[in-house]
């Protein structure tokens, strides 16, 4: 059976297990402590520390993992992105004390010091800017350094910005931005599962973007209702029996505008208008 690795704990687990059960593929048998558990039938999911699988998955102790982008950037080994899975959002930045005075990447002097988690991801991003920083590694908690005088700046995740200003840091560069991936080997990526998986998950992603829209049109109206569907494809039409003036109307519309949607047909004079989530959408 294909081993996937999934985080242990952390900001990315929630998501994840809401995705695969969304995908059809639920955590089964897992108890509180055990590190491994039944994916639908199809997979056996291995739990352990996000920032571990990018190994697992390269070393070949798992076939596919899910974790973030940082986190497989970081050890930079030879990996195959699949999929980007749109949550755990954030962004690795460069940030310096607000009373530093500093603003800019452009205001640092001499060697700075600089604390992170992705001592790696650091010195690169330092070397493309051939500014010399002397890189020290911390396993957490970077954002402290600045204050205990070990480093002058720091090299941190953030998604609000609210724990950079809680801890007195104001961002100044971007190294990069990040979300969470379906990550396997080159050599895997093209194995029905490894297929079968990504397209699962991203028919479910885009789904969630979207919703079904059904509703009675005036024949008379129905011009000036296709011209206010910003939809897929579409609107399918039908004969609704002893619909007089009405036909009925399906269509996929993109959920962020569909209020806007639903008032604009209500004005046209449509009718029984429904709306409803779409589990899995595939082009
Ligand atoms: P965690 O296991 O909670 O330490 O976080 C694992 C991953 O969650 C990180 O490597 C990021 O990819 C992602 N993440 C999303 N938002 C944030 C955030 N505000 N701070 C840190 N990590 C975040």
């Amino acid at each position: 059976m294909p081993r996937i690795a999934l985080p242990n704990k952390g900001r990315l687990q929630d998501d994840v297990k809401t995705l695969l059960e969304d995908a059809g593929l639920p955590i089964r048998g897992r108890s509180e402590r055990s590190l491994t558990a039944s994916l639908g039938g199809e997979f056996e999911a291995i739990f352990v520390r996000a920032q571990d699988i990018p190994e697992f998955v390269a070393d070949g102790a798992a076939d596919l993992g899910i974790t973030g982008a940082d986190l497989v950037a970081e050890p930079g080994r030879a990996l195959t992105e699949l999929l980007d899975l749109e949550f755990g959002k954030c962004r690795l930045v460069v940030a310096a004390r607000e009373d530093s005075g500093v603003t800019s990447l452009e205001q640092l002097t001499g060697r700075p010091r600089v604390a992170s988690v992705f001592p790696r991801l650091t010195r690169a991003f330092f070397e493309g800017r051939k500014l010399g920083v002397d890189v020290v590694p911390v396993s957490g908690a970077a954002e402290i350094a600045p204050h205990l005088g070990i480093a002058d700046i720091v090299v941190d995740l953030t998604s609000t910005g609210s724990t950079l200003k809680v801890n007195g840091l104001r961002e100044i560069g971007l190294v990069m931005e990040s979300s969470a991936r379906l990550i396997t080997r080159d050599e895997v990526a093209s194995k029905p599962f490894a297929e079968e998986l990504s397209l699962a998950l991203s028919s479910v992603l885009r789904a969630r973007g979207q919703r079904y829209l059904m509703a009675n049109v005036p024949k008379d109206r129905l011009d000036q209702v296709r011209e206010r569907l910003p939809g897929l494809n579409g609107p399918t039409l039908s004969e609704v029996l002893g619909g007089g003036r009405f036909v009925a109307m399906h269509a996929v519309v993109p959920s962020a505008s569909v209020y806007k949607t639903v008032a604009a047909l209500k004005s046209l004079g449509c009718e029984g208008i429904l709306v409803t989530r779409i589990e899995r959408l595939m082009p």
